[in-house]
């Protein structure tokens, strides 16, 4: 029997649209990925999510988003969607060991780290190149690093990273931050951190012992290179829409991610979606909450009519 709701992705948004429809009795089906939780599990110290005047670790908010949507009934399943087929009712959803029927679908499925797209940085991902200060920030202890970016991601890992190494280098390819003025304070008032300011890692050097060595930095007005030696870069230049389940059967923005109007409503009725993969504005915990919350009003509304 088809699900009345199946949601895939389980980030804020997900969990929220499954805490309010296994609320309204819809025993909502959860595809939450073979790692749950979406990007706040790869963050340290939440701030601003309201409700927490002390702040709040982004993987044990996350653990509490999941806790409250199976006090209610959510069914989580901890697998990748493989395929979905949205063309004909009811729609399907196929993870690697089942596949589901579903009245109405909430696409939550975030957005992934953008890389640089050198051959060395895929080579050396996970021996010493690195998306997520919060897992690997330990491997670096007393040790000379990179972050790439200059948004709030790249000036928070910066930030986050000096209790681990050495010193930080900040590569950014303009001679301004796009991060928030607080974050920027914060780093600048850093000893450990320093800033390459409109420069670009151009090559990662690897050692003989198969780990990072080093970079090969381009100053991009002079285009002068120079190798620093480092053992850790952390690439935190924004992130891509997981999207590439629905080309052809959504209509997507010309950057990729998904349309929405309406509320939560997507180009085919009775498929709705919520956070960051389809909001390239605000991107941040709690819109996507109050968005899955939408995408849950408008399924559960769907469903009645
Ligand atoms: P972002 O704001 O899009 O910043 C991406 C940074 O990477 C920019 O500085 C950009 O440079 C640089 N960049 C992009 N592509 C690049 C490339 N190919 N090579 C080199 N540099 C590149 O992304 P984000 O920092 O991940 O933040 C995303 C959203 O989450 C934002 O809305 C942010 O405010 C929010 N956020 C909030 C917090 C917080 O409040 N605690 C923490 C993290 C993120 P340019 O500046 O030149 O474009």
């Amino acid at each position: 029997m088809a699900h009345d709701v199946v949601i895939i992705g389980s980030g804020p948004a997900g969990y929220t649209a499954a805490i309010y429809t296994a609320r309204a009795n819809l025993a909502p089906k959860v595809f939450a990925g073979a790692q749950h939780g979406g990007q706040l599990m790869l963050t340290t110290e939440v701030e601003n999510f309201p409700g927490f005047p002390e702040g709040i670790m982004g993987p044990d908010l996350m653990e509490n988003f999941r806790q409250q949507a199976e006090r209610f009934g959510a069914e989580i399943t901890y697998e990748n969607v493989v395929e979905v087929d949205l063309s004909s009712r009811p729609f399907k959803v196929r993870s690697d060991s089942e596949e589901v029927e579903a009245k109405t679908v909430i696409v939550s499925t975030g957005a992934s780290a953008r890389m640089l797209g050198l051959e060395s940085e895929a080579k050396l991902l996970g021996h010493g190149v690195s998306t997520c200060a919060t897992c690997d920030g330990f491997f670096f202890k007393d040790k000379e690093i990179a972050v790439v970016g200059g948004g709030d991601s790249a000036i928070e890992e910066a930030n986050f990273l000096t209790k681990f190494a050495s010193k930080v280098t900040v590569v950014h390819r303009r001679d301004e931050l796009r991060a928030s003025k607080i974050m920027q304070d914060r780093a600048f008032a850093n000893p450990k951190i320093e800033f390459a300011w409109s420069s670009a890692v151009t090559e990662v050097l690897e050692g003989d012992d198969g780990k990072v060595r080093g970079v090969i930095l381009e100053d991009l007005k002079t285009g002068e290179t120079r190798e620093q030696a480092l053992s850790g870069v952390f690439v935190a230049i924004g992130h891509i829409p997981n999207t590439q389940l629905f080309e052809g059967q959504l209509d997507l923005h010309d950057n990729g991610y998904l349309k929405t109007h309406d509320g939560a409503r997507t180009s085919v009725e009775g498929v709705f979606a919520c956070g960051d993969v389809q909001d390239f504005t605000y991107r941040q915990a709690i819109t996507a909450a109050g968005s899955g919350c939408m995408a849950a009003l408008e399924a559960e509304r769907f469903l009645e009519h």
